[in-house]
């Protein structure tokens, strides 16, 4: 049996040390938010949406390596993308951390996720930024938080 030192990989260890995109996003029109009370996880993801393009998104949040750095992950692998896509996305991260099966021709540096299917009480939280960010571009609308109202 593989111990904790090969679930935190050098990629999750980058990431939960400098998450990226770990920001409000002052042209969010979506906000999504997830807490995993199990491990303490909190995240809230920001996400502009143009039509059914997730322009841009950030998040912000504290808990575990795995939960920082898999929505650090995910803020980079989301971006640019459809909502469509974002849910295939999604659909293979679920599969990956559930089952350790990578899928080499969509990930990179997702694949550092892995390991967490040896662990099956992390995998909420690998997953908590992912639902929190479908679940802000598929949900109703919200006024971006910095804008100021128009005249
Ligand atoms: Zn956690």
């Amino acid at each position: 049996m593989q111990d904790l030192t090969d679930l935190y990989q050098s990629v999750i260890l980058d990431h939960n040390r400098r998450p990226r995109n770990y920001k409000v996003l002052p042209t969010a029109n979506r906000v999504g938010t997830g807490n995993n009370p199990l491990c303490g996880d909190e995240v809230t993801v920001y996400v502009e949406l143009d039509g059914d393009r997730i322009k841009d998104l950030s998040f912000q949040g504290s808990g575990c390596a795995i939960s920082q750095a898999s929505a650090s992950l995910m803020t980079l692998n989301l971006k640019g993308k459809t909502v469509d896509e974002a849910e295939a996305i999604y659909a293979d991260i679920h599969k990956l951390v559930t089952t350790g099966k990578v899928d080499e021709d969509n990930f990179s540096d997702l694949a550092a996720l892995a390991g967490v299917h040896q662990f099956p009480a992390r995998i909420k939280c690998a997953t908590l930024s992912w639902h929190a960010a479908l679940n802000a571009a598929k949900g109703d609308a919200k006024p971006a938080t910095t804008e100021a109202p128009g005249d």
